[in-house]
């Protein structure tokens, strides 16, 4: 049987991170077995829509590379790939049910239900309310046809008799038994809006769609049962796919279930792009917006709730579509490690080409006035690159390579700036100017300077601390001659003059 899987998320709002690793998956276990992608749209509770959410919905996977061979954008064998363009279908498989005795019509309206839940404690609508319920089992057909006819809102519902076993087998979780007594005469069909609840759309486009594996959230794990029974009642046991109930993804203190508002509080996305709330207006940051390559988060994403077999860590999508498997998921949740996606990043940051990143680098410059020379960018880019985890980081990483410091940090001057500070740097100043090189050669220059500072009996740190502080503006930065490299010769003898003049 061919592998066809799908993602089925409704439009209610922007994919959660949580959405998309559960798309990473479906995509990498398809792509394995040389399967189908589907993406889905489950919009059958209309009061639930959000507009804009599909969009942003399909721009993520493009976004992430995560390829839809089957969808609503792509068409396909099996179209449509919108719920609420499949009405008519649903309606047919509702009155298959009713037909055979497998599903009922309810007229309760939600004042009466609510009534019977006042009487009852924990009232369920199942086989032993049914009977006191205003239904097709419990009135007569003529009555039943007189309410429809009369054009009297219903709810078409499931009848599941109480008392048996449903099995159902998850491929991470193994088998899960549940009695059917525990669940409830769910409703299938409203005719309200004339749509199927997710259940039953669900269960009918999966089949019809001939989807072999169910891979979803964990959320979703409570609903198998009754997806079991929906399939026995459509006899389409045979043919049911495999289920596939992945881990929650949770807070990073590991209780409970990962929200936006972790990411609010924590400081970081929870989002893959940008979402614009188009009732409150209130814009949410996403992983894109934020600075993350797509790698990075396929690759962080993929180890939330999969172990590899070895400790390799870094997996391109080639490399995770190769060795995914259900066997190395977890059952448990896994714990949402901000830090970690950084680190990704960082690594995925340090493989990009230099002139790429000068070319995101180039216009936040130009932003600030800066006009250099694209050689010195590029230099800058590659020498100071591994101590970013993001390009957006570029600027007030190296800002002091394109323009002087005009304020010098305080504790470091403190720390190092002594009386005898300006005379040594004026020295500094005269052997530089004598090093007519100065700047073309680094390692040339340090020996040259390390010479001179022998030869005058200073104490290094007496003079490279200073030194770094005229140049930087505090105690950080680069090695100092990678720096001068960079600035050369003038820009070093004018930050230097500039520190006495300020400091002094
Ligand atoms: N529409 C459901 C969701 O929003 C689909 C759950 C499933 O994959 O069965 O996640």
């Amino acid at each position: 049987m061919k592998v066809r899987v799908r993602f089925a998320p409704s439009p209610t709002g922007p994919l959660h991170i949580g959405g998309v690793r559960t798309a990473l998956y479906n995509y990498l276990f398809a792509k394995q077995h040389g399967g189908d992608f589907l993406l889905r749209i489950e919009d059958t509770d209309a009061a639930r829509l959000v507009p804009g959410a599909e969009a942003y919905i399909n721009e993520s996977l493009q976004w992430l590379g995560i390829k839809v061979d089957e969808g609503v954008k792509e068409g396909g064998a099996y179209a449509p790939y919108k719920q609420s363009e499949r009405k008519e279908i649903y309606k047919r498989y509702v009155e298959q049910l009713l037909h055979e005795g497998k599903a009922y019509y309810a007229f309760d309206t939600p004042e009466e239900l609510e009534i019977k839940r006042l009487e009852i404690k924990n009232f369920q609508y199942d086989a032993s309310t049914r009977i006191l319920m205003c239904n097709s089992l419990t009135r007569s057909e003529a009555e039943v046809k007189e309410r429809i006819n009369n054009g009297e809102q219903y709810v078409v519902r499931l009848r599941i008799e109480p008392n048996e076993e449903i099995h159902v087998f998850d491929v991470i979780r193994g088998e899960v038994v549940v009695n059917s007594s525990i669940l409830d005469d769910k409703v299938l069909f409203k005719s309200s809006d004339g749509l199927p609840t997710y259940h039953l759309a669900n269960v009918v486009d999966d089949h019809l769609m001939e989807i072999s594996h169910v891979i979803r959230g964990e959320e979703w794990l409570p609903s198998a049962p009754l997806h079991v029974l929906l399939y026995r009642a459509f006899g389409w046991e045979e043919n049911m796919p495999q289920f596939a109930h992945l881990p929650l993804l949770l807070k990073p203190e590991g209780n409970g279930k990962l929200s936006k508002r972790d990411g609010d509080r924590l400081g970081f996305p929870v989002f893959p792009l940008e979402w614009k709330d188009p009732k409150t207006g209130d814009v949410s940051t996403g992983y894109r917006e934020t600075g993350y390559y797509p790698e990075a988060v396929i690759n962080f994403l993929a180890l939330l709730g999969w172990h590899p077999e070895t400790d390799q860590e870094i997996f391109s999508m080639q490399e995770l579509i190769e060795q995914f498997s259900f066997e190395r998921c977890s059952k448990s949740g896994a714990k949402f490690d901000f830090e970690k996606a950084k680190w990704f990043n960082h690594h995925y940051l340090q493989q990009k080409f230099v002139d790429d990143l000068v070319k995101e680098f180039q216009p936040v410059l130009q932003s600030k006035g800066i006009f250099a020379d694209k050689t010195m960018i590029e230099n800058v880019v590659a020498l100071m690159r591994e101590r970013l985890n993001f390009a957006q980081e570029l600027w007030e990483t190296t800002s002091y390579f394109f323009v002087a410091p005009i304020i010098y940090d305080e504790k470091s001057v403190q720390k190092h700036w002594k009386p005898e500070t300006k005379n040594q740097l004026s020295e500094l100043m005269a052997q530089i100017e004598t090093m007519a090189d100065f700047g073309t050669k680094k390692e040339e220059d340090e020996a040259l300077i390390m010479e001179w500072i022998k030869s005058k009996e200073y104490k290094t740190g007496n003079i490279m601390n200073p030194f770094r502080i005229a140049l930087v503006g505090a105690s950080k930065g680069p090695h100092i001659f990678d720096l001068t490299a960079i600035i050369g010769k003038e820009e070093t003898l004018r930050r230097i003059k500039k520190a006495i003049e300020v400091i002094q």
